[in-house]
C-alpha cells in the first residue's frame, strides 16, 4: 500500500517529532511507501521550527511541509494537505498522539480487503466538544455527504482513510 498520511498542527511542538517517529515504527515494515504531509496550521509555539528540523534531518521518509501564515483552522489545514497528498490511500491523523499511526495500517488493510469500500473511518466511543467546533465539524462532513452515498457519522473523528478518488472528489469541491 502506498501511503500519505495529512497532519494537521497547531501549537503541537511537544508532538511532531514523536509523531513521526511512531510513523516510522509502524509504517516500516507494514507498508510499501508512505508520505507525511505536516500542515502548520499558524502555529503559535515552535512547531514551525520543530518540523523544519525533521524536514531537513529526515533524508529516509518523504516528507512534506505546508506553512500557513496565520491560523485558519483544522479544516483548511487538511484540505491543504489532502491537496498536497498523492498516495493511493491517504490517512487524515491528528498530531497530539490521541491517535496511534498503527490504526492507520489496520485502515488501509480493510480497504485492500474491500475494494467496495471508499473510506474507513476509526472512532473513539465518548467525544466531548463545545457546540461552536461541532458546528464546523457538522458543515466540513455535510460537504463530504453531499458527494458520499453512505453518510459518514459526524461523531466519528477525522481519523480516517480513504482512497485516491475520494481525496479527488473532496478538493474539487473549492466551498
Ligand atoms: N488543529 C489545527 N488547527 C487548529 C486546531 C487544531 O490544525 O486550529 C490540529 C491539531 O494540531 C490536531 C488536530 O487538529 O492535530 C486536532 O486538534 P485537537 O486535538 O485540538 O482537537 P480534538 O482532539 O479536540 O478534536
Ligand atoms: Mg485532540
Amino acid at each position: 500500500m502506498k501511503l500519505s498520511v495529512v497532519i494537521p498542527c497547531y501549537n503541537e511542538e511537544q508532538n511532531v517529532a514523536p509523531l513521526q517517529q511512531a510513523c516510522i515504527d509502524a509504517f516500516a515494515d507494514t507498508v510499501d511507501s508512505y508520505e507525511l504531509i505536516f500542515v502548520n496550521d499558524g502555529s503559535r509555539d515552535k512547531t514551525g521550527e520543530k518540523l523544519k528540523k525533521i524536514f531537513e534531518e529526515n533524508k529516509d521518509t518523504k516528507i512534506k511541509m505546508i506553512n500557513f501564515s496565520r491560523n485558519f483552522g483544522k479544516e483548511s489545514a487538511m484540505f491543504a494537505g489532502l491537496e498536497a497528498s498523492s498516495g493511493e490511500y491517504t490517512t487524515i491523523i491528528d498530531a497530539d498522539m490521541q491517535q496511534r499511526p498503527e490504526v492507520a495500517v489496520q485502515m488501509g488493510k480493510i480497504l485492500d480487503d474491500h475494494p467496495e469500500y471508499d473510506m474507513v473511518a476509526a472512532f473513539q466511543e465518548k467525544r466531548k466538544d463545545g457546540a461552536l467546533l461541532s458546528k464546523v465539524k457538522t458543515s466540513f462532513y455535510s460537504v463530504i455527504n453531499k458527494v458520499s452515498e453512505v453518510n459518514l457519522i459526524e461523531d466519528a473523528s477525522d481519523f480516517r482513510t480513504m482512497r485516491r478518488n475520494v481525496v479527488e472528489t473532496i478538493i474539487s469541491l473549492t466551498e
